[in-house]
């Protein structure tokens, strides 16, 4: 979002900006383009009195930079996944994919959320750090047609700059592997400027025990179960 000059300095946009990246500066709003990641909400929410706040449709948005919007205005469809938003369903309709199987840990490190955004650059460096512990990355997560090499989580060099509201890196290994991906998290932690969350997903045991929790908690993770659960009555795509 660009701001004109007919901004009249009321600062009354400042507070909708979802990263703070609206500032006051000399009288007049200002909208830093590097922090700005193409949200639209500012905008959106029709605030400005003189009519200064100028949002590119997300057409008109040049490559790499329209990746903004595509991750972080859900209503923007992207041309490559053919969808809106950052993520997959995950484990949400699982009964039918069968995507997530017993043996088997997804992971979704979620980052830049909440109001802190991130870079492709930061997503670069956890994603190479887990995939040398054996991820193997999501093929319908959105960023998987960015990456230049999905073996090693390497990105599209000239997107490393651009950012994002949030998004999420998903990948699946084996329950063996969750105390190698944990570590690998832990080394890039301070290495990046954001932050994130990490979800761990598994299938729940017949006898209803969770089967990554002991490895998580061997591994002095922090749990909050948080259940999205299919009760089986969708037809499984995959038996
Ligand atoms: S488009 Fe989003 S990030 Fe950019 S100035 Fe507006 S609210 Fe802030
Ligand atoms: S709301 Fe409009 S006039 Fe007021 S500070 Fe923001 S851009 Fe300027």
């Amino acid at each position: 979002m660009r701001i004109t000059e007919d901004c009249i300095g009321c600062g009354v946009c400042v507070p909708y900006c979802t990263i703070g990246a609206i500032t006051l500066e000399g009288g007049v709003a200002v909208s830093d383009q590097d922090k700005c990641v193409e949200c639209a909400v500012c905008t959106r929410c029709v605030v400005c009195p003189v009519d200064a706040m100028i949002q590119l449709e997300v057409a008109e948005l040049p490559y790499p930079r329209n990746l903004r919007r595509y991750f972080s205005d859900p209503i923007a469809i992207s041309p490559v996944t053919l969808a809106g938003g950052r993520g997959t369903e995950e484990g949400k309709t699982n009964d039918r994919t069968g995507r997530f199987k017993f043996g088997e840990v997804g992971f979704g490190v979620e980052m830049g959320r909440p109001g802190i955004s991130t870079s492709f650059a930061d997503a670069q460096t956890v994603a190479q750090a887990v995939s040398k512990v054996g991820a193997v990355f999501e093929a319908k997560n959105p960023i998987f047609p960015l990456l230049s090499d999905p073996a090693t989580g390497t990105f599209k060099p000239e997107i490393l700059g651009e950012r994002v509201l949030s998004l999420i890196i998903e990948f699946t290994v084996s329950i063996e592997k969750t105390p190698d991906v944990i570590a690998a998290l832990r080394s890039v932690e301070d290495n990046i400027d954001t932050v994130f969350s990490l979800c761990a997903i598994t299938r729940v045991n017949p006898d209803k025990t969770i089967p990554v929790v002991p490895w998580l908690e061997r591994a002095g993770v922090a749990i909050r179960p948080n259940a999205k659960i299919n009760v089986g009555l969708g037809r499984p795509l995959i038996p």
